[in-house]
């Protein structure tokens, strides 16, 4: 499997490379994949080997991995303007038609935008935004950030601090004043007896009593993920925004929505508050905004904090925030050209064609025993493995089940990645129905095989 000469690819990658989020004892083993170049959904690696990305990269390459028209888009700009900043009233053309196109896509009447170069950036910014506003409007103390337990919103010191996952202790987080509420997993966190709606009710209470317990007046915002994503693909119980939004909105805290995986259609909407039906008061965006071809991240505000952030920004006399390739016109151009071709050029659409295929895909799996919950919207969806279904008991985590569940269905061709026990399948916007049957075939044969040896 792994080419051990001193020369090879492997044995380079392990000892010049300090890998992040990545199982050691499996790339020890196995070696890292090493990838040369794609075609369509497809990457392949310095072995020649094909690999079907099940993932789309990190749920970003939805349009796959050589579109042309792209491509040739970033060609074109940096031909045209290879690179500008957006400090001191400057910024490039590009720049201006990528934020007037964010705020007509998004679900706001009006906006502003901010530029990044990733999501985790575009978090802490936000949060920067917030302590900011609060403290220009005579509110200093409004600097608490509630978030919920297994969200991700990035690895930042500050966006860590909000991903509230047990891994983040290693880093001596999360910082003071960020606080976690309950994951809105109901088949794992839903009690005996509990109906899905008392479930979000239950929530709901237990937000409002955090509110209240911290002080109303201390908390600078809310931050969710319509469905939580690195958390395991978590879709929140019915009617959980609509429970939790008049809440935030009694005690005047920002509700700001990381629409960093679903904004721009994997739900099967532009955005994932339009499949849960709510309103934010702020988007944050990344990964798919330029289909994986630049880093970028935006946050775009609603009209009434974009309001707010301006009029403090103009009694301050600036915002004194921003990073050096924020608003890249590269980026822009290919953001630009991205939202094209995922808004028309069938890619949004095939979202909501092939979700019938997934969900039915996901439900056959599921009927493997070992196999405790199916769950999903649009084209993202886990598989969570148990070793007993009736009791929800998780396996022994020392098996590292969804590490070898992944480890043979990249044996077998096909990417798609670990999550807790869960296996985690968010597909390129462009998948076919054939490739949608080899990724299935290749995961059932990956679970058949995993399960006999475990089980
Ligand atoms: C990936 C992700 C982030 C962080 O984005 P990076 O570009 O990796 O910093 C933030 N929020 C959500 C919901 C994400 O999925």
């Amino acid at each position: 499997m792994r080419d051990n000469a001193p020369n090879s690819w492997e044995s380079r990658a392990d000892t010049y490379s300090l890998y992040g989020f990545t199982d050691l004892p499996s790339v020890h083993e196995r070696g890292a994949v090493v990838l040369t170049h794609g075609k369509g959904p497809y990457v392949f690696d310095t072995h020649g080997r094909q690999y079907l990305d099940a993932n789309s990269g990190l749920w970003n390459m939805v349009a796959g991995f050589d579109h042309p028209g792209l491509i040739a888009a970033a060609k074109a700009q940096y031909d045209r303007f290879p690179g500008y900043h957006a400090f001191f009233g400057r910024m490039s053309d590009q720049t201006v038609m990528l934020s007037q196109k964010l705020v007509e896509v998004s679900p706001f009447e009006r906006g502003r935008v901010f530029y990044t170069n990733s999501g985790s950036e575009a978090n802490d910014t936000m949060v920067k935004m917030l302590w900011f506003m609060h403290a220009a409007e005579g509110n200093p103390q409004r600097r608490k950030i509630i978030t919920r337990i297994n969200a991700y919103h990035g690895v930042t010191a500050v966006a860590a601090s909000m991903t509230a996952k047990p891994y983040n202790s290693v880093f001596g987080l999360p910082l003071p004043g960020f606080i976690h509420v309950g994951c809105p997993h109901y088949w794992r966190f839903g009690q005996t007896g509990e109906s899905e709606e008392q479930f979000t009710a239950r929530l709901a209470k237990e937000l409002e009593a955090t509110i209240i317990k911290e002080g109303p007046d201390t908390i600078a915002g809310f931050f969710a993920e319509p469905v939580m994503g690195a958390g395991g693909v978590i879709v929140p119980p019915k009617g959980y925004f609509q429970a939790i939004l008049p809440i935030l909105k009694r005690y005047n805290i920002p509700m700001i929505s990381d629409e960093v995986i679903t904004g721009f259609g994997r739900t099967g909407n532009t955005w994932g508050c339009q499949t849960f039906d709510f309103m934010p008061d702020a988007i944050i965006s990344s990964k798919n905004i330029t289909v994986g071809l630049f880093p970028m991240g935006a946050v775009i505000l609603g009209p009434e904090l974009a309001d707010r952030v301006q009029a403090a920004a103009e009694k301050v006399e600036e915002f004194p925030h921003g990073f050096t390739a924020s608003g890249h016109p590269v980026g822009c151009a290919i953001a630009l050209k991205a939202i094209d071709v995922v808004m028309n050029e069938g890619l949004a659409e095939n979202v909501r064609t092939l979700t019938p295929k997934f969900e039915a895909g996901m439900a056959y799996l599921a009927q493997n025993k070992n196999i405790g919950e199916a769950r999903g919207v649009g084209l993202m969806g886990a598989l969570e493995a148990v070793k007993d279904k009736a009791t929800k008991t998780p396996f022994d985590g020392s098996l590292s089940v969804s590490e070898r569940i992944a480890n043979a269905c990249t044996d077998h061709g096909l990417i798609c990645r670990p999550l807790g026990q869960a296996i985690v399948l968010c597909p390129p916007f462009i998948m076919t129905d054939a490739q949608m049957d080899e990724m299935f075939n290749k995961l059932g044969d990956a679970l058949k095989t995993v399960f006999k040896q475990v089980a």
